[in-house]
């Protein structure tokens, strides 16, 4: 049933959603009838955020306790005019990336849709209780692979941008993926907001050392991408490489992935980001990030360097896991 139909009105159903983009409780503004009959079917599920951390760059780390007892964790990273939430989409993660912490868990299960989006009302509670600028771009770069969990992302997506609903603008919401498969990147047809390619690595031995559950070549997977931006009015492919010390930073990956993108009609852009330090899992951060940069600039693409964020709360990427 629709909110508003619920509720008796479409004028209702929006003050609701507008509480929520909010950061407050909606129950509050709600007549105590239409609060009991929201409270009885509402779908949405039981949650307590358990621990809140905030690093010394202002980072905070909420752990989330789900209704089965089930952890996650989501990340609020503010900056000077906007907060950016990073939402988990999966209980651990199947892929197995040798520099992430949450390989470490293997799947426990997927979030359903409203799992997903409570954190986006939890983390917009926490940015008005903590005067953190307002939450204006949510990335999917949390525990788990989105395009493992279609469905409910999909789901999730849909509602996070609609207006009417969470109300994010697609232009700030990403979706990063390891690209399990070309079909699963060809099924995101249809998804609003960017796609990020966790590319990691462009020549395929050294992608499956990072990511050992990768089972398809690096150019096939660009063509996957490429035939499901075909008809975007201005076709981007954002490209992600965690640059770990001697395994992909140097001069031959940056010219690997030049080699692999040229000729695309994509727009790419790459972004950087030193592997974030300290989780023993055995590789170590590169100092050649900078370098690697120049070069990738040097073939004519566009690259960002990501300044790491959260470490020292372990709430940067590659960090987030649930110890048993
Ligand atoms: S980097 Fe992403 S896809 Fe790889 S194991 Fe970690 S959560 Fe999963």
């Amino acid at each position: 049933m629709e909110l508003s139909e619920l509720l008796g009105s479409a004028a209702r159903a929006k003050a609701v959603f507008a509480e929520v983009r909010a950061g407050r409780d909606p129950m509050r503004t709600l007549e105590p009838g239409l609060k009991q009959r929201l409270a009885k079917v509402s779908r949405a599920p039981d949650f307590a955020v358990e621990e809140t951390s905030t690093a010394t760059d202002g980072t905070t780390k909420l752990r989330i306790r789900l209704g089965d007892g089930a952890r996650i964790e989501t990340v609020l990273i503010p900056e000077r005019a906007r907060t950016t939430v990073c939402v988990s989409t999966q209980v651990g993660c199947i892929r197995g990336c040798g520099f992430c912490l949450t390989s470490t868990m293997g799947l426990l299960r997927n979030l359903s849709t409203e799992e997903i989006l409570l954190q986006l009302v939890a983390s917009r509670r926490v940015a008005r209780t903590c005067a953190l600028p307002n939450v204006r771009n949510v990335v999917f770069m949390g525990m788990g692979e989105p395009l493992d969990n279609r469905d409910e992302v999909g789901r999730a997506l849909a509602i996070l941008t609609d207006n009417e609903g969470h109300g994010v603008g697609a232009r700030h919401v990403t979706v990063s993926t390891v690209a399990p498969t070309p079909a699963a990147v060809l099924n995101t047809s249809g998804w609003p907001g960017q796609l990020a390619w966790s590319l990691h690595a462009a020549r395929p031995e050294v992608r499956k050392r990072l990511i050992p559950t990768a089972r398809h070549s690096p150019r096939a997977l660009l063509e996957s991408f490429e035939a499901r931006l075909s008809g975007a009015r201005r076709p981007t492919l954002f490209v992600e490489i965690a640059l770990i010390d001697g395994i992909n930073d140097q001069p031959i990956d940056a010219d690997a992935a030049a080699d692999l993108f040229r000729g695309t009609k994509l727009e790419v852009r790459f972004n950087l980001l030193p592997m974030n330090p300290g989780n023993g899992l055995g590789f170590q951060t590169s100092p050649r990030a900078s370098q690697m940069k120049r070069s990738l600039q040097a073939h004519g693409y566009f690259c960002s360097l990501r300044r790491p964020r959260g470490r020292d709360e372990h709430a940067a990427c590659g960090q987030l896991v649930i110890q048993p």
